[in-house]
Formats: C-alpha cells, sequence, structure tokens
C-alpha cells in the first residue's frame, strides 16, 4: 500500500489516550505519526510502521 504525508492510518495497537488512528507527518527511512487523539508524536522505522498499520482511513470519514 501507499503511504502519503498526511494520509490518516489506523493502528493495531491503540494509544493511551484511546485513538487509533494517527496522521502520517513525515515518510522516509521513518516514519512519523502524529496521534489524532494527543497530538503525541512518534517516530518509528518503515518496515515497523508498514507492520503497525492496520488500513488507511479514508480523509472524507471520520
Ligand atoms: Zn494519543
Amino acid at each position: 500500500m501507499d503511504y502519503n504525508i498526511g494520509d490518516i492510518v489506523k493502528l493495531k495497537k491503540i494509544h493511551p489516550c484511546g485513538s487509533k488512528t494517527w496522521e502520517i507527518t513525515r515518510i522516509g527511512v521513518d516514519f512519523k505519526l502524529k496521534c489524532q487523539g494527543c497530538n503525541h508524536i512518534i517516530v518509528v522505522p518503515r518496515e515497523k510502521a508498514l507492520k503497525m498499520i492496520v488500513s488507511k482511513v479514508e480523509k472524507d470519514v471520520k
């Protein structure tokens, strides 16, 4: 699957704040993801990020 900056994705693990959706804010060797619930930012290696992501969330459907 292709990902772009600004995409909203669902992760396998629920963040402690209760949010399952994250916004991709950087793509490269590492992916930078921003939690949609609390704005917490995590940086994870690309390989790991691709395994963590369950699905892409359509932007129109919130
Ligand atoms: Zn959060």
